[in-house]
């Protein structure tokens, strides 16, 4: 398995070879690096303050995910630090955010926004909702808030995936979505002996998953499935269901020592979302990069 915090250098490094490689992911990957960057400076922060759940073996390989069995945010994390380095780090790349991210960063200083309460308020079921009343509560667009509260939220989610990888390793699942979190993934890797893990949307965690099964309908028919290439590339693919037409980037690193982050890799191939959705299909998780 790969480590769940990289090396700022490394990230850095394997940003600037993908954007040498493909000039056109350059303004993609520039937006998000400074916000990969601080997202993974704060799990490097964290990594001594572990928080693990013994999960109940039958509801988890019955397919009842951590976060249906467990609070798995709490009152005492880091919400100020991280909102304040998260508000900090998104203008960067998103210089239009600038203002609204200033706005957000002065009420998280005073306590006016606090992003516990966000993700603790039960007042509706309805996430868009939720987020619109909180935008004007907050004086931003839905658009920012969504941005910065969802940076927020997978800090802490990838926190506590990394406490649990260890834990999960030995426990069978064999489900499309991820065990920790219940998201839909971004991205399949492929590794040595041809194994395909699937990259958790929001929590950044990983899981072995079949190769030629969908992960959004679980439908095994590797007649209703196609891998398509682009660009006759092997590492640049897509698995594309017919059975409920959606799709999932999926990239070939067997053999690659210092793969980068699946992030940048997810990123740096969102040209083929573009493709894909084109010719009317859709995502299996919406992220930040490939809503078009
Ligand atoms: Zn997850
Ligand atoms: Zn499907």
């Amino acid at each position: 398995m790969e480590n769940t915090t990289y090396e700022p250098e490394a990230m850095q490094h394997s940003m600037d070879r993908i954007i040498e490689r493909n000039p056109h992911v350059e303004n993609l990957l520039n937006a998000f690096r400074p916000i990969l960057l601080e997202k993974d400076r704060l799990l490097q922060l964290m990594q001594d303050h572990k928080k693990t759940f013994t999960p109940d073996t039958i509801k988890f390989q019955g397919g009842i995910t951590l976060i249906q069995q467990f609070q798995l945010i709490f009152s005492d994390d880091p919400w100020k630090l991280i909102a304040l380095s998260v508000s900090r780090a998104i203008p960067q790349g998103f210089p239009a955010l600038q203002e609204e991210m200033r706005l957000l960063e002065g009420q998280i200083e005073t306590g006016e926004l606090n992003c516990y309460d966000f993700f603790q308020d039960s007042s509706t079921k309805d996430d868009d909702l939720q987020l619109m009343t909180w935008a004007v509560k907050c004086s931003v667009s839905t658009a920012a808030l969504g941005l910065f509260l969802r940076t927020v939220e997978s800090v802490i989610l990838s926190k506590r995936a990394a406490d649990m990888k260890d834990i999960l390793a030995p426990l069978t699942w064999n489900r499309g979505y991820c065990p920790v979190c219940a998201s839909m993934p971004m991205l399949a890797v492929t590794r040595e002996q041809g194994q395909q893990w699937l990259q958790c949307s929001r929590c950044s965690h990983e899981w072995k998953f079949a190769r030629l099964t969908c992960p959004a309908c679980e439908h095994a028919a590797p007649e209703d499935t196609t891998y398509l290439y682009v660009n006759g590339k092997p590492e640049e693919q897509a698995f594309v269901c017919e059975n409920c037409q959606k799709y999932l980037i999926t990239t070939n690193q067997a053999g690659s020592l210092q793969a980068p982050c699946p992030e940048i890799l997810a990123i740096s191939l969102a040209h083929l979302d573009l493709i894909l959705q084109d010719r009317g299909y859709s995502q299996m998780a919406i992220c930040d990069w490939n809503t078009l």
